[in-house]
């Protein structure tokens, strides 16, 4: 049966998929894409869907959701395992509340564990591959497999799970013991941070960052904030239909009411011109589009 796609997306945006399938085990996974395949179904995986733009005429695919509403964390001899539709905030309190270090930095990233990884979600210089051991996916026949951390790569918002088609079912983190009152209060702290320069996606629809931050200026320096330059481009007074700016961060885009995904990607193209036109450089998605967008 089809279901909308703006239910499961931060942007709350987009059309329907020919089906889609929630869940949030391996086993459950697998029967799906065992059933999918053998039926020639094409399908995709999505996560906490914070990172997508979902084009309003939909996608012919099937979606797998790997979400799990209550997170799944247990710590295994020091490394920190949890569930891939764990939310990745959930993941960073459970290791605080264990006194666990090394993951302080995912407080507050909307998306779920396998989202993360195959984006390499992070914040503040640190990102879950730098802290990440090992994955259990499962290959596009369905099949399990145990993936080391070396037989991965990982680079800015990016790794090599999508072109492998994986679907990231399990994973396994490195942590250091660390003391639970600093780890808590570190939390907050970053929270609090996130609060003063993020909307909050509950309340306006989002994706977080649109573009990708830039190279570094020079080799080992700090990647450059694309809102810095978005902002100098006169980004925060720009909208398209409903879709418009965040005053606080010129990197955001919020889908005000009656916003489509195309009000979203034609502001979003407006955005990188402006950027090109005074800069001379291109801006990269970080959002990923779904479908004729
Ligand atoms: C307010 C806000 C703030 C944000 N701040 C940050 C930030 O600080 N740092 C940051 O990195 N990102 C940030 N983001 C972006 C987003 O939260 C991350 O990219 C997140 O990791 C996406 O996870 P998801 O589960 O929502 O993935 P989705 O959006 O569902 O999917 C993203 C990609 O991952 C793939 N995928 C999802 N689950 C799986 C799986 N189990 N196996 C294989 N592939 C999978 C999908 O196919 C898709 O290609 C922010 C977003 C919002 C709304």
């Amino acid at each position: 049966m089809k279901e909308w796609l703006t239910d499961f997306t931060t942007f709350r945006l987009g059309g329907a998929c020919r089906e889609l399938a929630t869940v949030s085990d391996a086993q459950a996974a697998a029967d799906i894409l065992r059933g999918w395949n053998a039926a020639g179904v094409p399908w995709r995986v999505m996560g906490g869907g914070s990172n997508l733009l979902v084009a309003d005429a939909g996608i012919p695919e099937a979606v797998l959701r790997v979400f799990s509403a209550l997170p799944d964390c247990r710590l295994d001899d020091g490394l920190l395992v949890a569930s891939a539709g764990t939310a990745l905030d959930e993941l960073a309190r459970f290791a605080a509340e264990e006194g666990r270090s090394g993951l302080g930095f995912a407080a507050g990233i909307p998306g779920t564990v396998g989202g993360g990884i195959c984006g390499n979600a992070g914040a503040f210089g640190s990102a879950l591959g730098d802290v990440l051991t090992r994955v259990e996916v499962l290959t596009r026949a369905g099949g399990t497999k145990l993936l080391p951390r070396a037989a991965l790569t990982f680079g800015y918002r990016a790794s090599s799970l999508p072109a492998a088609g994986a679907v990231v079912t399990r994973a396994w983190f490195r942590t250091e013991p660390g003391d639970r009152a600093q780890l808590r209060a570190e939390r907050e702290d970053v929270l609090a941070m996130r609060r003063t320069k993020h909307p909050d996606w509950r309340i306006l629809p989002t994706a977080g960052s649109f573009f990708k931050n830039l190279p570094p200026e020079t080799a080992g320096g700090p990647r450059r904030a694309a809102g810095k330059y978005l902002e100098q481009a006169g980004a925060k007074s720009m909208r398209a239909g409903g879709a418009y700016v965040f005053e606080k961060h010129a990197n955001i885009v919020i889908a005000g009411p009656g916003t489509t995904a195309a009000d979203v990607a034609e502001l979003a193209a407006r955005m990188a011109a402006a950027v090109k036109e005074r800069f001379g450089f291109d801006l990269e998605p970080e959002v990923r589009f779904w479908g004729d967008v």
